[in-house]
Formats: C-alpha cells, sequence, structure tokens
C-alpha cells in the first residue's frame, strides 16, 4: 500500500522556530511543510520576530506562504483574570521600530528573569549551568530550555518534566519570579495594532488559572481590543487538557468557535508545533483552506483600514 502523507490542515498558523523554543530552524519549520504538504504557516515566536526574515525567504523558494507573527508572553491581571496569557500578533511589520524595540526590552527581561531561575535552581544543589541553557536557547531563553538541561544532567532527580515544573519553574515553585518587564494586554494589543497587525488571543481554553475563560475572553475584548480569537488549538497536548479525547477537543474547538462568533472575533487556528520538543505535528491543528480564505479577507480588510 502506498504512504499518503496529507496534512490534516493545509493552514497552520501556530509556530515556533529555533529562534525561541522551537527545534527546527524557520528553514528547517518550511521545508518540513512542503513536506507534508502544508501550504501557509504562521511564525509565532515567543516575543520575537527574529526568524521571520530566514521563513519568507524559504518560504519564497518552497512555495510555503510565511504569514509574519509573534506571540507576547502578558504581564498577569489577577482581578481581570488575564493570567499568564499570550497575544498572538498576525502580519505585523517585521521591521517595525517600535515593535523591535520593544520585543528588545522584553527579550532582554526574559534573558535576566531566567539567570535568576537557574541560580535559584543552583542554590538548591540542581545542576544547570547558565551556559548551557543559553547555547541550547540559541535564540530567546524560555524555561523549557531550563528544564531540558536539568533533565539531561540530572537523569532521576525529577520523574519528568511537569514535576520539574511544579516544584520550581511554574507560578509558585521554588525558582519562579516574575518578569521585570512584559506588557499588559492592551499594551500588547495596541503594540501589535500599531506594527500593522492583528491581535488575535492564543489558545483560550489553555490557561489552567483562568478562572473563567468565555468572560476573559470577553473582558480581552471589551477592555483591551482583541480582534481575533485562537479557536483550533491542540488542547489535547497541552495543559490543562493534556491527554483529551478528541470529542472533548472538538467540543473545546466548538465552543470557542462559537465564543468568537458572538463577540465578532475573527477565528484563526493552528498545532502550537515545537519541533521535537513536543509531541505535536506540524498542521495537526489549524484551518481548512475556506477558513484561511476567509480569515485572510478579514485580515486585509483590518489592515487597509488601520493604514488609511
Ligand atoms: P517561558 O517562555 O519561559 O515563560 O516558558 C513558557 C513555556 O514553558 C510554555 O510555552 C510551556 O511550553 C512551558 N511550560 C509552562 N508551564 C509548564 C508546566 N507546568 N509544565 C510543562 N511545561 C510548562
Ligand atoms: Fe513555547
Ligand atoms: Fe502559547
Ligand atoms: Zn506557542
Amino acid at each position: 500500500m502506498r504512504e499518503v502523507n496529507i496534512a490534516r490542515y493545509p493552514v497552520d498558523l501556530h509556530v515556533h522556530t529555533t529562534v525561541s523554543d522551537g527545534t527546527l530552524t524557520p528553514t528547517q519549520v518550511i521545508e518540513l511543510a512542503v513536506a507534508e504538504g502544508i501550504r501557509v504557516i504562521g511564525i509565532t515566536d515567543h516575543d520575537t520576530i527574529d526568524g521571520i526574515v530566514e521563513a519568507l525567504a524559504a518560504g519564497n523558494r518552497l512555495g510555503v506562504e510565511v504569514v509574519p507573527a509573534v506571540e507576547l508572553d502578558i504581564k498577569d491581571e489577577g482581578e481581570k483574570d488575564f493570567v499568564e496569557l499570550h497575544l498572538l500578533g498576525y502580519g505585523v511589520d517585521y521591521t517595525a521600530p517600535a515593535l523591535i524595540t520593544v520585543l528588545d526590552q522584553v527579550v532582554q527581561a526574559r534573558i535576566e528573569q531566567k539567570v535568576a531561575q537557574i541560580e535559584m535552581l543552583q542554590r538548591d544543589g540542581i545542576d544547570v549551568p547558565v551556559e548551557e541553557v543559553f547555547a541550547l536557547a540559541r535564540g530567546v531563553p524560555g524555561r523549557p530550555h531550563i528544564a531540558q538541561v536539568v533533565m539531561t544532567r540530572s537523569p532521576g532527580r525529577f520523574p519528568n518534566k511537569e514535576v520539574l515544573f511544579r516544584e520550581y519553574l511554574a507560578p509558585g515553585g521554588k525558582a519562579y519570579i516574575p518578569r521585570r518587564f512584559s506588557l499588559r494586554l492592551a499594551e500588547a494589543v495596541d503594540l501589535v495594532v500599531q506594527a500593522g497587525g492583528v491581535p488575535v488571543l492564543a489558545h483560550p481554553g489553555a490557561y489552567p488559572d483562568v478562572r473563567d475563560p468565555e468572560a476573559m475572553v470577553r473582558r480581552a475584548r471589551d477592555e483591551a481590543g482583541i480582534q481575533g480569537l485562537e479557536v483550533a488549538y491542540t488542547y489535547d497536548k497541552n495543559r490543562p487538557h493534556y491527554g483529551a479525547s478528541s470529542r472533548q477537543v472538538t467540543a473545546l474547538i466548538a465552543k470557542f468557535a462559537a465564543l468568537a462568533d458572538h463577540l465578532g472575533l475573527l477565528k484563526t487556528g493552528g498545532s502550537d508545533f515545537h519541533g521535537m520538543g513536543k509531541k505535536i505535528a506540524l498542521g495537526e491543528q489549524g484551518l481548512s483552506w475556506e477558513e484561511w480564505v476567509n480569515l485572510k479577507a478579514q485580515m486585509n480588510q483590518i489592515s487597509t483600514r488601520t493604514s488609511c
């Protein structure tokens, strides 16, 4: 029998590369997209747009449409139920000076935070050299890089990464500290809009500490101005619905699609592919071609409106 390699979704708008915590370079991501028959890729690295130029070049060469984007970590506003939120900015002008300047500040604060976290782990006798974490990260460092070095250096100390996060790296953990600088949701939305992009709240059902996701999304629209919602997402591969059945995932996606329609928000979707780091395939979630054509037309309308 012939092996047919057909991607489930031809459009995957949530993908990480080596410039943040993915394990494939932007070029390798595009090559994989070609191999899997995926036609549109959104590059959404954490707090950086450093992978976009390379991805666009590879996309041009290999015939994959690349949507320049970023996934911003948002400052908590607990009273609004905005806790550990992520904002996606689609179609941002990755040469916009204001965007570049703010992202530089965010990344600098992130680096300081990670160094401090590593030092707290070291004080507890955990073998985790700063240089090794930064060598692994290459680009923007994240907690998954720290976790990987700890797991490799001290096999057996933690049964798995989840436990390491719970004891040390997650909020409330012994090596958790907030970042000196990050954007509040409304500020991040403004930054994306100023850079000509469309602000979309990422994976609304994947915030373990948000009490009421539906009310939170409404507030994010009314008080911060988000224009879209990431509806399709690999909920079964991420907290807090890790291991959910495909029926449960479908139900979550349907719930947030209805919410987006009700609130007049654009609907996006993607896999949150990180390469080998997470067990998620490129194109495992995303949009159908028809959904993409609709979304693209709506996004273009928004950008024309803001630039006039
Ligand atoms: P950072 O960018 O340093 O804030 O790290 C965020 C990343 O850490 C997320 O994208 C997840 O991949 C991972 N992460 C956060 N919390 C946990 C957790 N409790 N267990 C496993 N991974 C987590
Ligand atoms: Fe990540
Ligand atoms: Fe995210
Ligand atoms: Zn992501």
